[in-house]
This record gives structure tokens, sequence and C-alpha cells, in this order.
């Protein structure tokens, strides 16, 4: 089957936030639920929670807005070409829901089909993203198809093939807005009784018995008997408070946004050099430009590095030379949220009864966001998940040396 080329509007959302208003609030006495973390993990487990019908949910968010972790630096990016069932089942559940945002939540998402296109290098990439075709095409994604070199230089002309031998295209992978899908889970869940507090931050948590007994705050102590912890890279923290080990690692991450630059089209493909990990994609009328630092280090380093984009700059150039004329007009730096699989914990923590972790997505849980949210309140409702499969992504596969390595990430 052949690859489509899509040509619908983008427009990226401007940012607006829903939190408390109230910022002298105190925290609730109880809650059934206690979310930590308010990025688009926090709002969606939150929201699904509350649509299940838990009625004393309390999200808390340490910032003073929703969305300020690592979901604000999140470059937009849907996909289901991945290398492993479960990723592309989460991608299956999700990204009907983000193209169908508008029917599900009254706004859009701005969801753009653009497509991914991946260029690799060698024999070894070849074959290993043609065994991520047999098995997208094994899950009913027949619309993921191989390119040639040729058919790659007329999708993307501006692109210097040097060393290309071929390249994989999703073409209903693309781009869509992390706030405006954070918020609307947010306003979502409030809607059906959740309350959302912001600039309350998680101190400590009380378990007695075994089992959550209350969390800790700066604004007070709430009782309960069920923590969700989505504190993003900043999870281990949250498990430290219970002494339990969340290994998942904070990694500098950084883009940048050029001028408007038209002689590339709004509908370009989102273009990844998979061995080099560059990649660009249209944002507005100019291109995000980024590249993984494999040389970064651990830590939560929130500043640009200088060295680094001289280097993302050659590359860019060497890759896309119309790029030696752009002007920078912005940089975002985040942090991914690196396990040592490249895939989430969704789990209770076999420890800590009661105590459940949706964290560690690795660079790539904006797009999962909605399945995740989902997996968690039939995880917690239910004692599992039903929707997707996620049972091996637990908490304890690390210390047991069951990892699933996720291999489709830069
Ligand atoms: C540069 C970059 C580009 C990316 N691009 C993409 C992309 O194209 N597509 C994609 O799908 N993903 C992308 N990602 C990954 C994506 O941003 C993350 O996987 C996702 O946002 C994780 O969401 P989260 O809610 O788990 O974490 P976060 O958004 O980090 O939320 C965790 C929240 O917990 C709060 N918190 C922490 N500790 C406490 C405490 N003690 N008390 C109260 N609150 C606390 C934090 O303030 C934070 O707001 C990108 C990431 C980066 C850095």
């Amino acid at each position: 089957m052949g690859c489509r080329d899509s040509k619908k509007d983008f427009f990226r959302l401007t940012f607006s936030f829903t939190g408390s208003i109230f910022p002298d609030a105190m925290v609730p006495k109880t809650a059934d639920v206690v979310v930590i973390g308010g990025g688009c993990m926090g709002a969606s487990v939150a929201y699904h929670l509350a649509a299940r019908g838990v009625k004393n949910i309390t999200l808390l968010e340490r910032e003073k807005f929703l969305g300020m972790g690592s979901t604000r630096a999140a470059a937009g990016g849907v996909r289901y070409q991945f290398s492993t069932r479960v990723n592309i089942q989460l991608s299956l559940y999700s990204l009907p829901i983000i193209e169908h945002f508008q029917d599900h939540f009254g706004t859009s998402s701005g969801y753009h089909p653009i497509g991914y296109l991946f260029l690799l290098s060698d024999a070894r990439e070849v074959a290993a993203f043609k065994r991520n075709l047999a098995l997208q095409h094994s899950l009913g994604l027949n619309d993921i198809c191989w390119l040639d070199r040729d058919e790659i230089a007329r999708r993307a002309p501006r692109v210097n093939l040097d060393g290309i031998v071929g390249g994989t295209f999703g073409p209903r992978d693309g781009l869509a807005d992390p706030n405006t899908i954070t918020q609307a889970f947010a306003a979502r869940a409030k809607a059906l009784g959740a309350r959302i507090e912001t600039e309350i931050a998680v101190t400590g948590i009380r378990r007695e018995n075994n089992r959550d007994a209350a969390v800790h705050t700066n604004r007070g102590e709430i009782a309960t008997r069920t923590v969700v912890c989505c504190a993003g890279a900043w999870s281990p923290e949250i498990g430290r408070m219970i002494d339990i080990e969340i290994p998942i690692v904070p990694m500098r991450r950084q883009f940048f946004i050029t001028d408007p630059l038209p002689q590339i089209p709004s509908d370009h493909p989102f273009t990844i050099d998979f061995a080099s990990s560059f990649y660009f994609h249209p944002e507005g009328a100019g291109l995000i430009v980024g590249m993984s630092n494999h040389d970064e280090t651990p830590g939560y380093k929130l500043a640009v590095d200088e060295a680094f984009r001289e280097k993302t700059l050659e590359h860019a150039i060497q890759r896309v030379p119309l790029l030696a004329d752009a002007k920078i007009a912005s940089e975002i730096v985040g942090l991914y949220e690196v396990t040592p699989d490249a895939h989430p914990i969704l789990s209770e923590a076999k420890a800590a009864p009661g105590f459940y972790i949706a964290a560690g997505f690795s660079g790539h849980g904006f797009m999962h966001s909605p399945a995740a949210g989902k997996v968690m309140s039939e995880i917690i409702l239910d004692g599992k998940s039903s929707t997707v499969d996620v049972s091996m992504l637990d908490l304890e596969r690390f210390a047991e040396g069951r990892l699933v390595q996720e291999v489709n990430v830069v």
C-alpha cells in the first residue's frame, strides 16, 4: 500500500493554563486518590479516574501552572512508528483520540498528520526498521511504508541525502499541541469533580501498615490510601519518600525554532536522520531543529548547552543546507525522563501497595498520555489494564532483568 501526502493546515494553540487561582488555598484533608505532578500524565490520570466515577481526586503540582515540566518542552511529535508491540499499541489507542480530540474534549489538539520520515544510513538500521515495519503492519498499520532514496528526494527535496540508503514513512504520524491536551484533560477532570491544585509541592509520604496513609505538602497533609506518582523526571525524589528506587534519569534535551523559512512547506514530514539523531519539522512558519546529545550526562540541567547548539547547527546545515541562512528565533530546553529500556513505568509498586507510578516515558510521553491515563485508571480501579496490556511495564522489571527495549527513539 502506498503512502499518502496530507495537506492539513497546522496551527499551534497559544498557551493558556488552568489551575488554582487561589495560591493560598489549603489542601483538602482527605482524598481517595492523590496524583503527584501536573504534566500531561498527571492531568490524563486525573481525568481518566474522574471519568470512571472517582470523586475525591486531588492533583498536586508544585509549579504555578500545569505543564511546566517536560510537557512544556515537548516538540509535539506523535507517531505510530515504534519498535515494540506495547509502544505501538499505546499509539493505536492514543493517536485516534488526539486526531479526534475536538469530538472528545470540544477543542482541537492541533493534530497535523505531516508524517514521520526516518532516514537510514546503513544495513543494520535498514534491517531493524524493516523488522519494525513488519510488526507495524501486523498490528494493522499498513500505510507505514518503505521509501527508496528517489521517493525520499521527492518528498523532502531540501534534504541532502548523502549517505542515506532509504527510509520509512508513516503518513498518520505528525504533530499536535501538548499544552492544549494537558489543559483539556485537567479541565475535564475538574468538571468531573477533581481538585487541581498548583503551587503545592509534595514533601513527603506517610505510610502505615505498608499502605499509603497521607501525603505531606508545603500546605498541609492529605490523608489518602492511594497515590499516583506522575512526577516525570522528578519521580525518583518521590520514590525516595517511601524508600523505593524509581530508575528514571533526567537527561537534558534542547532544540531551537527558526525564523520563517518559506522554502519548507508546512506539511513537510517530521524528518529524522536516525544515525545522528538530527531532526527537524515545521513549526508555524519556521522549523523546529534538534538533535540528541549522546554525551549528555544525567542531571536537572535546564540551561542551553551552547557548544551542543553549535554541533546541532553543523549537522543541520549539512543535512538541510538552506538552514545556513536561517536565524534562531527561540530555544527550548527540557528533560527527557529516561528509563533503562526507554519504556515508561505503568504499575503499582509491589513493595508499596497503594503507590502507583505513571512516569519515565523517555522522551515520547506526550503522545501516549491518552493511553497512559486510561490504563492507569484500569490498574488502579480494576487491578489490571484491559485497554492495552502494559503488565510488562511494571517497576519490578528493572530489578528482575525483564527489560523491554525500545530502539526507535532518538
Ligand atoms: C526537548 C523535548 C522534546 C520532546 N518532544 C516530544 C515529542 O515530540 N513527543 C512526545 O510525545 N514527547 C516529547 N517529549 C517527551 C515529553 O515531553 C514527556 O515524555 C512528557 O511531557 C512527560 O510528561 P509527565 O507528565 O510524565 O512529566 P512532566 O511534564 O515533567 O510533569 C511532571 C510534573 O511533576 C511536577 N512535580 C515534580 N515533583 C513534584 C512534587 N514534589 N510536588 C508536586 N509536583 C511535582 C513537576 O513540576 C512537573 O510539572 C519531549 C521532551 C523534551 C524534553
